[in-house]
């Protein structure tokens, strides 16, 4: 078998071996179709097994209410970003927006474009490396909803309890961090995710929202970008990306045989603990960047003293088998990337190669 590498990208990313592997074995004929489950049209008993198993391994895994609807969609979570405000923020309203970082940025920037928009909280002046403290959040009167992301990508942050909003709708851009650990779904109108970390490849983005949210859009809202297009078409309006649904599929299948989701949960943090220790132990020589009480079981991002340093840890660690180590563009510095799919083994080798290059440069 070809080597795998210690993959730590931030998204795409990691796939389970096992997983990778099925795929492998139906790649060419699946379910004995004498076809590709990427031959086949969309509107096939087959297919839409698939698809309808994906939606149900969803719910029965965050323990989704039936009052919910599970929203297989495209266009990434970015496309949530406009059609959150475009479907549900009328005039007159405004939409909340905690801001924690360079995404939950992006959301509200986005839905300036279609409505009034405010922020009720925000870290930026502690330059986004904590969740701000939610007894800080003010949420004016008119809100039409309180928007969250519940783990912030690039600066490595992550909530550890979500604002109780009472009757106001919470919306959750939870796409670096959805199925790694449990959620009561009930506490939200909305959640959402792009698949591309925990939960498959990149193709298929997941929505996850209380009906009466999503029956009916504003007329003026084009028929994709409709969540009411989707809920009554099952997803199948228009042509799904077939083959991520089918991965995330099998990635659903491989979290419920892991335990679940509160199993995935004690596994990552004890792949994290590795690493903040590391982190943690070396006198000052690695820096995580985020507040200890704000820390993502997710993307673990840190610095070492010198940007020549950093680069070098990179570099060194590319020789190694290392891959995805180097910060997002915005922030600098480094970041791990230890969603579901990250075997502990990764992070065993790489809190061995900290160290190792402590050693070597400290
Ligand atoms: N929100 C968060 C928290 C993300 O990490 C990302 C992608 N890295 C996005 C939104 C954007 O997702 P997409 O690329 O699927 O549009």
């Amino acid at each position: 078998m070809t080597k795998r590498a210690y993959n730590f990208n931030a998204g795409p990313a990691a796939l389970p071996l096992e997983v990778l592997q099925q795929g492998q074995e139906e790649f060419i004929n699946f379910a004995d179709s004498g076809m590709s489950i990427m031959e086949m049209s969309h509107r096939s008993a087959i297919y839409e097994e698939v698809h309808n198993e994906a939606q149900s391994l969803l719910r029965e895994l965050l323990g989704i209410p039936d009052s919910y609807k599970v929203l297989l969609l495209q266009g990434g979570a970015s496309t949530q970003f406009a059609m959150v405000p475009m479907n549900l923020l009328p005039a007159g309203k405004v939409g909340a927006y905690v801001m924690t970082g360079s995404w939950a940025e992006k959301a509200i920037k986005e839905a300036q474009l279609f409505g009034e928009t405010a922020v009720a909280a925000s870290s930026e002046t502690d330059k986004f490396n904590r969740i701000p403290d939610l007894s800080t959040i003010q949420i004016p009167a008119n809100a039409a909803y309180l928007h969250v992301t519940s783990n912030e990508t690039i600066e490595g942050t992550q909530y550890k309890a979500f604002p109780e909003t009472g009757d106001l709708t919470l919306i959750g851009d939870m796409s670096s961090d959805i199925m790694s650990r449990p959620v009561n779904v009930s506490q939200f109108g909305m959640i959402y995710a792009g698949a591309q970390k925990n939960l498959g490849p990149s193709g298929v983005t997941i929505v996850i929202a209380r009906e009466d949210l999503v029956a009916a859009s504003p007329k003026s809202v084009p028929t994709m970008l409709r969540y009411d297009t989707h809920v009554k078409n099952n997803s199948l309006y228009n042509t799904p990306p077939s083959f991520s649904v089918y991965l995330a599929g099998l990635m659903l299948k491989w979290v419920k045989g892991k335990g679940g989701v509160a199993a995935i949960e004690q596994i990552n943090r004890d792949k994290t603990k590795l690493i903040y220790d590391r982190i943690d132990q070396s006198g000052g020589f690695y820096r995580g960047f985020a507040d200890p009480s704000s820390r993502s079981d997710m993307n673990i991002t840190f610095r070492i003293h010198t940007e020549e340093l950093e680069k070098r840890f990179v570099q060194e660690s590319e020789h190694h088998g290392f891959v995805g180590l180097k910060g997002h563009r915005s922030v600098g510095g480094l970041r791990a990337s230890t969603y579901n799919a990250v075997p502990v083994e990764s992070c065993r080798a790489l809190a061995e190669f900290m160290s190792d290059f402590q050693k070597r440069n400290g």
